[in-house]
């Protein structure tokens, strides 16, 4: 028995997915402010795609469900905190997109402060074979653009350090080496040319 039980407001995630094997993801649905049911993500055979199934689910292996009260500030930085980036972006774009006012703020990366999750720039996006796409870690705007190469684009985090040359404006190691390569090929082209041996 289980004293875990669904109330208004309140995001459930749970274990879903199970295409092959026993492989298993984080689902996610959601109980508005009337109680009623969304499904906001739900993959392969253990996906809850109704009401009905996540209420079985909750019967039947109530240790993988997860709840949190959305109302309550802490649960929704419990969730922001624990849950990976990007369930916790899926949740807050779906719930953006919908028209619903709930605000889910994992830490920055970069500085800690809490950014919100949709207005936030994820960082370490990849794609993994044009399906899925994966966010490492998430920073806040301030964060993205002081630790964001002006060169290639990339985030690298307040670790790295950034480098002015005379044509460069904060650039990572990496570009400051590439433009010198291209300028030392220039060099030497140009000393092949003179020279006359
Ligand atoms: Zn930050
Ligand atoms: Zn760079």
């Amino acid at each position: 028995m289980t004293n875990k039980r669904f109330r208004r407001n309140m995001l459930v995630a749970y274990h879903g997915g199970g295409y092959d094997g026993c492989i298993w993801e984080w689902n996610y649905a959601y109980f508005d402010k009337d109680g009623k049911f969304h499904d906001i993500y739900s993959t392969g055979y253990a996906g809850c795609e109704t009401e009905e199934k996540l209420r079985a689910k909750l019967r039947n292996q109530p240790d993988e469900v997860e709840l949190t009260n959305l109302n309550s500030e802490r649960a929704r930085n419990n969730f922001a905190d624990t849950e990976g980036i990007r369930g916790v972006v899926g949740c807050a774009t779906w719930f953006a997109t919908n028209g619903y006012d709930v605000k889910l703020s994992p830490k920055c990366n970069g500085c800690g402060c809490r950014c919100n999750a949709v207005e936030g720039e994820p960082t370490g996006y990849r794609g993994v074979g044009g399906i899925e796409i994966h966010a490492q870690e998430i920073v806040c705007q301030e964060c993205s653009s002081a630790y964001t190469c002006t060169g290639c684009n990339e985030y690298y985090g307040p670790d790295h350090k950034f480098v002015e040359t005379e044509h460069l404006s904060h650039v990572c190691e990496y570009c400051v080496e590439n433009e010198a390569r291209k300028n030392d090929t220039r060099l030497l082209v140009v000393n092949d040319a003179g020279c006359g041996e």
